[in-house]
């Protein structure tokens, strides 16, 4: 198989692609990108590097932190942390409220916005945001093998100022006894953790852990590798995880910055980043891409 020339195809494609969705803008700073973009890379098993487009620009990875988070707070917790979190398709919106309420503040899953806050709660855990931010970064940096990785304090800081549904999230929350720090510091974390930028390559480097095997950096066990990468198959991308995994067949996580982080166990880790975004939230082009690797490679899980 040649995948340096499969990802350069591919890359060619999306270039040209006249349909790419559209920026998140929700906030000015993703407003802004420009939905042109297009990166890829790939790393696999063997420690081979592929990639396409602009896979050294850094991106927002927004929801992406949320596999990190959660793969640090386990670490910390361990299973604990399961009866603060559900493990559940939401079928909602990343930021609804509505379950919520009947299911007594427990959020369905970590990846829609409600059990995110949860799981940077929990490594908040009474230490001060800079702290926990320090240990998310540490997290990411050494998943990544590399230390050029920083939040952008203009798109914390814009997280902030229309971030009303998340502290309305964490506050009912905290209502139900399932936010132990105040809501503003959960929330203040949390935003800085959405406003890490990496690159494609630092993204797919980062994700080695979650392929398994050998030779990859052993962060977390192989049975919570294995359990990461199931709620990334059944609830990475909002509500279009159902058809993220029809078309793609891969664990996945996407975020609004246009970023997804998709595994292929024992294989390959991948990052694609194109600003538009489908209707649910989840990259246009980025989703196309992954359909167009796992058919000419075959690494759908189901294959
Ligand atoms: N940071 C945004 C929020 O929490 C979006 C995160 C995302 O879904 O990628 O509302």
């Amino acid at each position: 198989m040649d995948l340096a020339r499969i990802v350069a195809d591919i890359g060619a494609e999306m270039a040209a692609a006249p349909d790419r969705g559209a920026v998140a803008d929700y906030i000015p700073e993703l407003g802004a990108v420009d939905p042109a973009h297009f990166g890829m890379a790939i790393v696999t098993a063997d420690g081979a590097e592929v990639h396409t487009g602009d896979a050294a620009t850094p991106f927002s990875i927004q929801s992406i932190s949320k596999v990190f988070t959660l793969a640090l707070a386990l670490g910390r917790l361990g299973d604990q942390l399961w009866a603060r979190v559900g493990r559940e398709p939401s079928g909602l919106a990343f930021n609804s409220i509505l379950q919520l309420e009947s299911e007594h503040g427990i959020p369905r899953n970590p990846f829609i916005n409600a059990g995110a806050l949860v799981t940077t709660d929990a490594i908040l855990a009474g230490h001060a945001p800079r702290e926990a931010l320090g240990e998310i970064l540490r997290f990411i940096r050494a998943a990544a093998g590399d230390d050029d990785i920083h939040i952008n304090p203009a798109v914390a800081q814009s997280e902030q100022d229309t971030g009303d549904r998340n502290l309305a999230l964490a506050h009912f929350m905290r209502a139900h006894g399932n936010m132990k720090n105040p809501p503003a510091l959960t929330c203040g974390t949390y935003f800085h953790q959405c406003a890490i930028e990496m690159t494609c390559l630092q993204l797919a480097r980062a994700g080695r852990f979650l392929m398994g095997g050998t030779d990859t950096p052993t962060l977390v066990s192989p049975e919570r590798v294995r359990r990461l990468n199931a709620l990334m198959m059944t609830c990475g991308h909002y509500n279009g995880s159902g058809e993220f995994a029809f078309r793609v067949g891969l664990p996945g996580k996407s975020g609004v910055g246009g970023g997804i982080l998709a595994i292929v166990p024992g294989c390959a880790s991948i990052a694609v980043w194109s600003p538009g975004l489908d209707q649910n939230g989840n990259s246009q082009l980025g989703t196309l891409a992954v359909e167009r690797l796992v058919h000419a490679t075959g690494w759908s899980v189901f294959s």
